[in-house]
């Protein structure tokens, strides 16, 4: 497999993460806010959005893992790093790379919400269109994006690409570098 088709570039979510970004900083001016990051995909987008938030937050991160197939979410969700903190009477807003089946926010969001946070939203740069079997409200997205696999931007495939700065399609083939190719922007 290697990196085929640029859904997204680098330039768009740039431009894109500064608009939320502005429109995080509009709605919790004021507020306690907390981001929450899972990881490892959601690494990239905590670090670029939160400095488009001007406003000084706190950050924490949790990694779930999902069984299952490496392309397919299964629904069921271990949490491999809790919370450093307790959340309770906090703005909480949880920062994610994508959102599929949204299996696994409606999970997080349970897991939260009984910890009696002030309130608790969703920012996801990625949101796949027609595949969400668990209807969660997204507050804040990036993109929606067509219901293929993704790499880039955080995204993996087996662990690899996370690296990649925008977000693309696998496709069959060799796998190699992208220095050159649509990947590495221009
Ligand atoms: P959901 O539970 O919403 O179906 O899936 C959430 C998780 O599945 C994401 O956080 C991500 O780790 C993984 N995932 C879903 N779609 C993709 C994709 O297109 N590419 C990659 N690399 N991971 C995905």
């Amino acid at each position: 497999m290697r990196v085929g088709r640029v859904l997204v570039s680098a330039e768009e979510i740039e431009a894109r993460l500064a608009e939320m970004g502005a429109e995080i900083t509009a709605d919790y001016a004021g507020k306690d806010l907390l981001l929450v990051a899972v990881l490892k995909g959601a690494f990239m987008v905590m670090a670029d959005l939160s400095r488009h938030i001007a406003l000084p937050v706190d950050l924490d991160f949790m990694a779930v893992s999902s069984y299952g197939e490496a392309t397919k979410t299964s629904g069921v969700v271990r949490i491999l790093k809790d919370l450093d903190r307790e959340i309770a009477g906090r703005h909480v807003l949880i920062v994610e790379d994508i959102v599929d089946s949204g299996l696994t926010l409606q999970y997080l969001r349970r897991n939260l919400e009984v910890r009696r946070p002030a309130s608790l939203e969703i920012a996801t740069l990625l949101l796949k269109r027609g595949l969400q079997v668990a209807p969660t409200t997204v507050r804040y997205v990036g993109f929606e994006i067509p219901p293929d696999f993704v790499i880039g931007y955080g995204l993996d495939y087996l662990g690899r690409y996370r690296n990649l700065p925008c977000v693309a399609v696998m496709e069959e083939g060799e796998e190699e570098g992208w220095e050159g190719t649509a990947a590495s922007g221009p």
